[in-house]
């Protein structure tokens, strides 16, 4: 099957393709047009033009409400389709990306549904004596063209949750998908050519980084919003600052849960293992830090491993199988390096951290459940992001410690706390550094709660109502409704008083 580019509508032929084959059996499951300078100027144009005129550019909040309901049902409608590319891809399970990720995508459009129609788009300010008459309407415009960039570990979410966004608030889009994970995203956007006006929704796919970067430097965006690592984060908001382009950035993380004296086991041990083992850990809320009150430790150690070697690992559409291949064979080596250091650095590993061969699934880069113990807050494990299925697990003393040490980071995505009194679980909460906190539990994202990170994390926030603030620009219209100049208190300062 061929995946072209998607530009104002149309699919087009670029003439040049790389293939796209799945991460676990190998199987060729696409060719998609690689896309060039060419190709992003046109996407850009024709989102410019469908910003400035067209249907687009005169679009209500109740058109656009209608829109996205449209998008949730159209998403529904095809989510066999999608999640099998999803999965196939990225290595993420069908069973969880069909009973996780889709019903939280689909949510996502539906709430907004809800939330654009009530979204203070004109908000007329009070009267302001020291102005004097004046009146004053704050207008909330679409900030533009927005250029997303995306992440490789949930393609189809990471997209949605932008255009959401985008969408609601009257933005057009160019995407470019990560280079090895684009046909979930290019197949929805073929889908929605029957629900959004030409121009809007424009998708270009590269097989390298370098169209990226000439997005984050096109003058005819005006956003971008990214998602990806750190290091690429901080690139893409120097070169965007060459424009003052607006960014949204959505980076990684290095997420510690507390396991709090008082702890209830039977809930803290398979949740913290949902809290890594997710996605074969290659999501960036995922809890990869444990820090275990001292009593505890043993016990939560002894427990973790056993649990751990009953997670199952194999081929993705096998129902049953918890855990699919690693997304790419660079990451696979990435998390195998990281376990090298850890042993090097003085850490044991008490389970897992080998690489494992699947029957049927001979192209995918497996590795087995890992928990990490002996470590310390320091160490290289414990403080950069792995992206793996990877626990470390560090003892504390005291809730203050324990505290210090997840704070402890360049990180602040997601942080947690298990424990069974819920006031002190909350007073914990609010000390903790992140964006996300999760009390006896990890990876609940609501679709109208905003998502992002602290510190090192990333930039502004997205899903939720307050991320159409983030794709909009405030206008105030000062308005004049006084006829008698002399009660105009501050023309007085520079036009004489006699003259007025
Ligand atoms: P990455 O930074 O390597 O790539 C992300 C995207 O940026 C890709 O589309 C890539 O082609 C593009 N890119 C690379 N170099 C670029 C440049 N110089 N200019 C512009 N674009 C460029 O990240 P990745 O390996 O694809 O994704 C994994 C990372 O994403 C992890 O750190 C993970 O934590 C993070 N992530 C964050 C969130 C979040 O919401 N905070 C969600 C998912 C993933």
């Amino acid at each position: 099957m061929i995946f072209n580019s998607i530009i104002n509508n149309q699919k087009v032929d670029t003439k040049q393709f790389h293939e796209i084959r799945s991460v676990s059996n190998g199987e060729l499951l696409g060719k998609v047009s690689t896309a060039g300078e060419k190709e992003l100027d046109a996407a850009v144009n024709a989102a410019r033009t469908a910003l400035e005129s067209g249907p687009w550019s005169n679009t209500t909040p109740h058109d656009r409400s209608v829109i996205l309901g449209k998008v949730a049902a159209t998403i529904a409608h095809n989510a066999p389709e999608l999640a099998r590319y999803e999965a196939l891809t990225t290595g993420g399970t069908f069973a969880r990306i069909t009973s996780v990720d889709f019903p939280i995508l689909i949510d996502i459009f539906t709430k907004m549904a809800d939330a654009v129609m009530r979204y203070p788009f004109v908000n007329h300010l009070s009267h302001n004596p020291l102005l004097g008459i004046t009146h004053a309407t704050v207008v909330k415009e679409p900030v533009g063209v927005c250029g997303f960039i995306t992440a490789w570990n949930f393609p189809i979410l990471l997209f949605g949750w932008k255009l959401v966004s985008a969408i609601a608030a009257g933005c057009t889009m160019v995407v470019k998908p990560a280079p090895t994970t684009p046909l979930s995203t290019v197949r929805l956007a073929e889908l929605l050519m029957d629900v959004l006006p030409a121009g809007v929704l424009n998708v270009i796919c590269s097989d390298d980084n370098s169209l990226g970067q000439k997005m984050a430097e096109h003058p005819g965006i005006d956003k971008i919003a990214f998602t990806g690592s750190v290091a690429t984060g901080k690139k893409v908001q120097k070169t965007a600052a060459e424009t003052l382009k607006r960014t949204t950035l959505e980076l990684g993380g290095k997420g510690a849960g507390i396991v709090c004296k008082n702890a209830n086991l039977d809930i803290a041990i398979p949740g913290a293992l949902f809290g890594v083992y997710f996605n074969s850990g290659q999501a960036c809320e995922s809890g990869t830090r444990l820090l275990v009150h001292e009593s505890l430790y043993d016990d939560v150690v002894t427990r973790l491993v056993n649990l751990s070697k009953k997670v199952k690992v194999g081929d993705p559409m096998e129902p049953g199988v918890n855990m699919g291949p690693i997304g790419n064979k660079m990451q696979f080596d990435k998390i195998m390096n990281y376990i090298d250091i850890a042993k090097k650095e003085g850490a044991t590993i008490a389970c897992g951290g080998e690489s494992l061969s699947i029957a049927g699934s001979e192209a995918g880069h497996f590795v087995g459940p890992t928990i990490i113990t002996n470590v310390t807050n320091k160490m290289t494990v414990a403080r950069e992001e792995i992206f793996g299925p990877v626990l470390c697990v560090i003892p504390f003393k005291d809730d203050a410690e324990a505290i210090a040490m997840a704070n402890d980071s360049d990180f602040g995505l997601s942080a947690g706390v298990w424990n069974s009194d819920l006031l002190e679980a909350q007073n914990i909460a609010l000390k903790l550094k992140a964006g996300t906190v999760f009390v006896n539990d990890w990876h609940m994202l609501r679709t109208d709660a905003p998502f992002g990170g602290f510190k090192q994390s990333g930039l502004g926030r997205e899903i939720g109502e307050d991320s159409i603030a983030a794709y909009t620009e405030s206008k105030t219209i000062h308005t004049l409704f006084e006829n008698d100049p002399d009660k105009k208190l501050f023309w007085k300062s520079v036009i004489p008083s006699e003259t007025l």
